[in-house]
């Protein structure tokens, strides 16, 4: 919202109130006035005014109710001429003992002129007031709301003009010529970025924030591809390619915060993880969206195309499995020295969270909820924000609430929910005669839609539930590694689970048909 839509905004409320507060007095009190026209009981009722007047060709006191806004301004409101004078009163018979008389040419009107005016002012004094009351925390309600908005936004353009200083490449001066923003050192293709990451920070770590901006602000928003728990995706085009660009609100402002710093990791760039292209926030002009393009695959979710295809052969599901496996390898694994990056644990595996290529393979993709190791100081900062992973996908010790203590245990979390992935893709898997199984999600014999804790914690805590794991896997020897493999990442205990790396390796042993020791 902008300053000037706020100051419309706040004359609209005080003008509405005013109105609304001079309906409600009306409304409000009604007064009974003496009468002498053509009332039995010489009374009258009304919510404006009782009157008196005195016509100079008649010469006789008239008594009675106005009974309109109009009508109150003809007759209270006139100047009194030695023809016609007239005076209204508000209170219960007060026009009663009303006696007027016509200005004779040297007398003054003054005393009724200011009785007059007296009625007005305490008939509109009490309408302003009214008015006031309602208006005035409207008003400030209005205007705390725009000073919020204000500084927030004021707040993240420091924020990122804040990131831009603290990016070396854009001290100016310190630049060598051939780094300086010009325009060749604008990517032209999506080809080019990967290449200039590397150019810039020779470690991969993304983009300079300026030329970020730069891309982000030459997007074309298309159509609307995906909603999440955080951000609508879109397909956007970047100098003609597809892209997808993740807007959230200011909101979640953490989240992207998060998801951007974690792209932004040093090495973090991977065939199977989501490829970063730009983060920026922007000003729509009503208020601030938080972007974050990425490589566009327009197969969607793996939840989406297991859903959509009507089966998988046994390569087409090795591919998959063998992507997602060595992405979280990627992920989870540290690497040492000054090109190297450290260990991330996802924290919110599942089918919706990993993107199909166009070549069948997978990527890794929403790093909202990520934790990076130190291994320097053996810590790592969780999210801040209560955003918990999704419950269907949540390992056994999460449902039980025992918070992980170790870095290590993070990664035994993502390797359960990779399991369960795992034995989605399987059962879309047609071998030997035997057609793929429907779609389905992991407990969806069990629990509802949107399950909660505690019916999650009974099917896998209490009962000790697992995905069922169909006998015809036994008669094909990939299928039924697939399902050792698969049953080895979601064991009970977190410490007897393989690490990703191993399953990555037993997946590609499978695939070149060696034995696989699982
Ligand atoms: P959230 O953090 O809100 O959960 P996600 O990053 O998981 O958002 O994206 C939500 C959905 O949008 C995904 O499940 C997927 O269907 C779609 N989507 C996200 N990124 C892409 C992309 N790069 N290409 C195609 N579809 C995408
Ligand atoms: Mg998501």
């Amino acid at each position: 919202m902008k300053i000037h839509d706020g100051l419309l905004l706040i004359v609209a409320i005080v003008i509405l109130s005013s109105l609304a507060s001079n309906e409600a007095r009306r409304l409000s009190k009604r007064v009974t006035c003496h009468s002498t026209l053509n009332t039995a009981d010489a009374t009258c009722e009304t919510e404006f005014a009782c009157f008196t007047y005195v016509m100079s060709i008649r010469k006789k006191q008239y008594h009675g109710c106005i009974d309109s806004d109009l009508y109150r301004l003809f007759m209270c409101n006139v100047t009194p001429t030695s023809t016609f004078v007239s005076k209204c009163c508000h209170e219960d018979m007060c026009n009663k003992n009303l006696t007027l008389s016509l200005p004779t040419s040297d007398s003054s009107p003054r005393d009724d002129i200011d009785n007059k005016e007296k009625v007005i002012y305490v008939g509109y004094g009490r309408t302003v007031i009214i008015a006031l009351c309602i208006s005035a925390p409207v008003c400030l309600i209005t205007l705390t709301i725009m000073l919020y908005i204000y500084l927030r936004d004021r707040r993240l353009s420091i924020l990122h003009k804040s990131l831009i200083e603290s990016d070396p490449e854009f001290v100016v001066g310190k630049l060598p010529e051939s780094s300086r923003l010009m325009d060749a050192n604008i990517p032209q293709s999506l080809k080019d970025v990967a290449r200039l990451e590397q150019t810039y920070s020779g470690s991969g770590s993304g983009l300079p924030l300026l030329i970020q901006r730069t891309i982000a602000r030459q997007v074309i928003l298309h159509d609307c591809i995906g909603k999440g728990r955080y951000g609508e995706v879109y397909r956007g085009t970047w100098r003609g390619e597809d892209v997808a660009v993740k807007i959230f609100s200011t909101r979640d402002e953490c989240s992207w915060r998060r998801e951007t710093e974690m792209y932004q990791t040093v090495m973090l760039r991977h065939e199977h993880i989501l490829g970063f292209i730009a983060a920026d926030n922007k000003d729509n002009g009503t208020w601030t969206q938080l972007w974050l393009v990425t490589d566009f695959h327009k197969k969607g979710s793996l939840c989406d195309y297991l859903t959509s295809v009507p089966e998988l052969s046994i390569d087409g599901m090795l591919d998959m499995v063998i992507s997602i496996a060595s992405g979280l390898t990627h992920l989870h694994m540290e690497v040492h020295g000054t090109r190297g990056k450290p260990a991330i644990a996802h924290r919110d595996l599942k089918s919706r969270n990993i993107l199909v290529k166009n070549n069948g393979t997978c990527c890794i993709a929403d790093l909202g909820l990520a934790v990076c190791y130190d291994a320097c100081n053996d810590s790592f900062d969780l999210p801040s924000g209560s955003r918990v992973g999704t419950k269907r996908y949540m390992a056994p010790e999460l449902l039980d609430n025992t918070e992980p203590k170790t870095f290590h245990e993070y990664k035994k979390i993502d390797i359960y929910a990779m399991g369960l992935v795992l034995w989605e893709i399987a059962r879309r898997c047609a071998f030997a005669g035997h057609p793929s199984e429907d779609y389905q999600l992991p407990y969806f014999e069990k629990v509802q839609a949107d399950p909660s804790i505690e019916e999650m914690k009974e099917t896998v805590c209490v009962e000790k539930f697992r995905p069922t794991i169909s006998k015809t896997w036994d008669t094909n020897e990939i299928m039924k590694s697939m399902g050792k493999i698969i049953q080895e990442c979601w064991y009970e205990s977190s410490a007897a689970r393989l690490p990703a790396l191993r399953v990555k390796k037993s997946l590609i042993a499978l695939k070149r048909n060696d034995p696989v020791d699982v």
